[in-house]
């Protein structure tokens, strides 16, 4: 009997967390599951090259716009506390990175830079999610590549870009990213990650950043392009 009851109240707790929380897909809503196998599909899309406002100084790849299943999963992941949508958005990175190898758009050897939050946005946010989105990147890629998260950025005294034009966005940026952490090592082909793109100003602060600390970037990827 008590291993009846063993396996009985793990059972029962994960019934009530799902009934606590709504099991509803972060990218469309489909009731049932987290995430569904349409929005898994919409996000493994090929990589696009995209030219940002601000000129970034490397290649910019992005996943696809900032809309649909993208727009939505990035949304509940940042501010909706849906961490468990850092595995999808994680793997469609991993994809994205590892088709750019096989394109020949990067070296062997990927590291990826997730690009810099504030101390005060993880913390509202329960941590870096772009941080996470590349550990899932890595944990994923792991059964056929290796490929290294550092994350090395951060950006202080920055006041929540929303709602600012390229100019001021890149005024609001500018010097305010620091290297800070272990460095990907020479030869690595440093991707630069980040959720999503609207001028470019922090993935070109990021790329100034790196290379004044003698690491050069061979891309950036995001999963959306506002
Ligand atoms: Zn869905």
């Amino acid at each position: 009997m008590r291993g009846d009851v063993g396996g009985f109240w793990p059972g029962v707790l994960a019934e009530l967390v799902d009934l606590a929380v709504p099991r509803v897909c972060g990218g469309c809503g489909a009731p049932g599951v987290r995430w569904c196998a349409e929005c898994e599909r919409a996000l493994h899309d090929v990589p696009a090259r995209i030219r940002p406002t601000v000129s970034v100084g490397v290649p910019v790849w992005t996943l696809g716009r900032y809309e649909g299943p993208r727009r939505a999963a990035v949304l509940a992941l940042k501010e909706r506390g849906r961490a468990d949508l850092a595995r999808p958005l994680g793997r469609a990175v991993a994809h994205a990175a590892l088709r750019l190898g096989a394109w020949g758009e990067l070296a062997p050897g990927i590291a990826l830079v997730p690009a810099p939050t504030t101390r005060w946005a993880a913390r509202r946010r329960g941590g870096d999610v772009v941080t996470a989105v590349c550990t899932e990147a890595a944990r994923c890629a792991a059964p056929v590549r290796r490929i290294a998260v550092y994350p090395a950025l951060r950006s202080a005294g920055v006041v929540d870009s929303v709602g600012l034009g390229a100019a001021a966005r890149l005024g609001n940026i500018a010097g305010a990213v620091r290297v800070d952490g272990a460095l990907p090592p020479p030869g690595a082909a440093v991707v630069l990650v980040d959720d999503v793109v609207t001028t470019g100003a922090t993935l070109r602060e990021s790329v100034r950043a790196l290379a004044q600390a003698g690491v050069p970037v061979a891309a950036a990827l995001t999963v959306a392009a506002a």
